[in-house]
């Protein structure tokens, strides 16, 4: 059977590694140097490059601390993975479409989310906070459709516009009491 990961070109995948994660060439992995020696390629992934750092000795090869690290599936699969689950593919999908058991998708799609939420950085918010309006379904009246299809528009009075909320106003913790969250008008 003919699936995605038999057309993908495992030497691409490993160039676009080395690009992304060095655009300026090879650098240690421990030391950041750049004096850089080849090492012959990867016993079993012949497109894995590795390597020698000339400063402090390290080895390591293109996928060393980074989650393609000690995989038992080749870079291409996890590339073809990343790539489906970019297109709001289920598990169910990507399993078909790269031939594997749907349990190994789902680990798979776990570690590549977890590895992005990793990276994310933390939102810090300090100071004075302020959100302005926010829309909350008050009730659809036996229509729930058109409410879903008007989303956050003014379905009829069915949705309600809450003024905005003041968070730590004063330096103090949140205070949701006084011209927040009112109903505009009584249901
Ligand atoms: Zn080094």
């Amino acid at each position: 059977m003919l699936t995605l990961s038999k057309l993908i070109d495992e030497d691409k995948c490993y160039e676009t590694i080395r690009t992304m994660r060095w655009p300026d060439g090879v650098c240690c992995t421990d030391c950041g140097a750049k004096n850089i020696t080849k090492r012959g390629k990867h016993a079993t992934y012949s497109a894995r490059q590795r390597y020698i750092c000339g400063e402090c000795g390290r080895h390591f090869d293109d996928l060393t601390d980074t989650i393609f690290a000690g995989r038992h599936q080749p870079l291409k699969t996890w590339i073809a993975c990343l790539y489906l689950m970019g297109l709001n593919v289920s598990n169910q999908q990507i399993a078909d479409e790269l031939s594997l058991h749907k349990d190994d998708v789902h680990q798979m799609t776990s570690e590549l989310r977890q590895a992005v939420a990793d990276k994310r950085p933390e939102v810090q918010l300090s100071g004075t906070v302020e959100f302005d309006e926010v829309y909350v379904t008050a009730g659809h009246k036996g229509q729930p459709e058109q409410v879903k299809k008007k989303g956050a528009r003014d379905a009829d009075g069915k949705l309600e516009r809450a003024s905005g909320a003041r968070y730590a106003r004063n330096g103090k913790t949140a205070d949701l009491r006084d011209d927040s969250a009112r109903w505009r008008s009584g249901d």
